[in-house]
């Protein structure tokens, strides 16, 4: 009997331990992929000097589909980006330059098939302009480092601004917090 129980709490610190360290590998996956290549000298998480870089030096260093929608302002298909459902704890930078542009906890579960935040991290994270295309009245946001188009800002957000801010996750670099990792 003793055995038995002895057995089994061997295993389940084993399954513990293995799951854990899955969910470890899959963070430092998604870390590796949030890891910019050395060919956008742009791309900084902590500089936050305004960047003035023509689309015609942006479009060599960037992904063809990151470059539609940040330099184009092309629009992914909803329920099609990487974020829209996206809950973990940590911050969304612009994927472009690297400028921080949400928290986490900032983002909520809205059913429009992009991901949704009700704020910025700082007021100047973004900057806003009237976009009148496609017959529509609506405010578009932009990065307010890099000027790239990230989305569009609505008023129908939760409380307690009201906003929603309806984004691209291709525009999008989201990076888990370090203490979640360890954990
Ligand atoms: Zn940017």
């Amino acid at each position: 009997m003793r055995i038995t129980v002895i057995c089994l709490t061997l295993l389940t610190i084993l399954i513990i331990s293995c799951t854990k360290e899955n969910i470890s590998a899959n963070e430092n996956k998604k870390q590796m992929n949030t890891i910019k290549q050395s060919d956008n000298p742009y791309y900084s998480r902590t500089d936050t000097t305004k960047l003035n870089v023509p689309d015609s030096e942006w479009k060599k260093i960037l992904p063809a589909d990151v470059y539609a929608v940040a330099r184009e302002k092309d629009t992914e298909r909803a329920f099609t980006g990487k974020y829209w459902n996206t809950m973990g704890i940590g911050t969304y930078y612009c994927e472009v330059c690297g400028n921080p542009l949400f928290r986490s906890d900032e983002k909520f579960a809205s059913t429009c098939g992009w991901p949704s935040f009700f704020e910025t991290i700082r007021p100047n994270s973004v900057i806003y302009e009237q976009d009148d295309s496609y017959g529509m009245n609506r405010t578009e946001v932009l990065c307010g480092r890099c000027d790239s188009h990230l989305g569009h800002l609505f008023d129908d957000g939760p409380p307690p601004t009201g906003k929603r801010y309806c984004m691209n996750s291709i525009v999008l670099d989201f990076v888990v917090d370090e203490k979640q990792e360890k954990k």
